[in-house]
């Protein structure tokens, strides 16, 4: 298998310098389970183990190869390798993980307990933001993974599959373009083969791609169809019962005859935000124009004078949806900034008493 063919560039040629001459080979994580990895290189596929170094220097669950990282592996024998280093990636999806401590779901959003951020799929150039457009579409949901996908340096792309349901397309087309400035948004139907030639100018040698949406929106059979076959299982409505059948895939990635790769992870499918507060000056650009107008810089847009958020709103300018899907976002990410600061104190805090045992002072 040519590492091109496994999405590797000139990007990760100059990563992997330092390895070069040194007996190490470069591969891909194509699956991961606990600890164990598959890693395909040029020779073949195996199963990857960690280097004892790696252990040991590994210090947060980040440092963690994931699917879709590039890493520097020598190989034992036919089947198996042992993992030297992850190369620096070019953009990855993170999850946020509890680690320690109770934990609950408050508004949707995960709090309490200590958290950190876990590498689900890496090294992927566009993400594929798939709705369906039927009932479960949901504008909110999809201005979330437009913040993520921005968040994790990947490329959105809007979707709009099943087409064939509806027959008002470009009222929704509308909709998006307000939340979606500058992202390239497409309808298709799958299942009935319409605009599905969109996918030609994605599907080419070194590219990765995913497919993002919550369950039902018609990912695997895109990528089904992509790929000439059943290789995913599809959540197809059981006739028998009426009721959506409950798919379960590990983690995957696929490739297209092109040279293109399909990462398919449970994870990234559905994912709960990690990001800074920053990214959402991108997705909510007109928000952020208009606080700007207020007349007072700590206005909460709540029942200033001079609110120019609260004028938006009543000339309509502004949608109640769109201004609550920033606050809920906003909302949701100053939560994991809290729980970020509050799990680096207790880290640095055990580092310390750890560093004073064994003499070492803090400086
Ligand atoms: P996933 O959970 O996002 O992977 O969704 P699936 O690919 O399993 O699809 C869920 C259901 O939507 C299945 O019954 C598909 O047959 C159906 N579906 C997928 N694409 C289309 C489409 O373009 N039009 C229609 N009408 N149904 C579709
Ligand atoms: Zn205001």
């Amino acid at each position: 298998m040519s590492l091109e063919k496994l999405g590797w560039n000139t990007y990760f040629q100059k990563k992997f310098e330092p390895y070069l001459d040194k007996g190490f080979w470069a591969a891909r994580v194509i699956n991961q389970h606990k600890g164990n990895y598959i890693v395909c290189s040029e020779e073949g596929s195996f199963n990857g183990k960690l280097s004892g170094k790696f252990m040991y220097n590994a210090d947060v669950k980040k440092d963690y190869p994931a699917v879709g990282d590039w890493v520097a592996i020598k190989m034992v024998n036919d089947t198996e390798a042992v993992i030297y280093a992850v190369l620096p990636r070019k953009s990855y999806f993170a999850r946020k993980l509890a680690i320690s401590g109770g934990r609950k779901m408050k508004n949707g959003i995960l709090v309490g307990g200590n958290i950190e951020e876990q590498i689900i799929g890496s090294n992927i150039d566009t993400a594929f933001i798939v709705s369906g457009l039927d009932d479960n579409f949901n504008i909110g949901r999809i201005e979330r993974y437009i913040t993520l996908v921005r968040s994790s340096g990947v490329t959105p792309v809007i979707l709009l599959n099943k087409c064939d349901l509806c027959n008002n397309v470009s009222d929704y087309i509308e909709k998006i373009d307000v939340i979606a400035k500058g992202i390239a948004v497409y309808s298709i139907s799958v299942l009935n083969n319409i605009n599905m030639d969109i996918f030609d100018k994605f599907l080419c040698c070194n590219e990765t791609i995913v497919f993002l949406g919550s369950s039902g929106v018609g990912k695997s059979t895109v990528i089904n169809y992509l790929l000439g076959g059943e290789i995913l299982k599809t959540n197809t409505i059981s006739s028998s019962n009426g009721k959506g059948r409950h798919t379960t895939t590990g983690s995957q990635l696929l490739q297209h005859s092109s040279g293109c790769t399909i990462i398919d992870t449970p994870g990234i499918r559905e994912l709960q935000l990690w990001a800074d507060e920053d990214i959402l000056s991108e997705s909510f650009q007109d928000i952020y124009s208009l606080t700007d107008q207020c007349r007072y810089r700590d206005c909460a847009h709540e029942k200033e004078d001079g609110c120019a958020i609260k004028t938006a709103l009543e000339d309509g300018k502004l949608t109640i949806e769109r201004f609550n899907s920033y606050k809920s976002q906003l909302n949701e990410l100053k939560t994991l900034k809290d729980t970020r600061k509050c799990y680096d104190n207790s880290r640095k805090n055990k580092l310390n008493k750890i560093n004073k045992k064994r003499g070492y002072v803090e400086c």
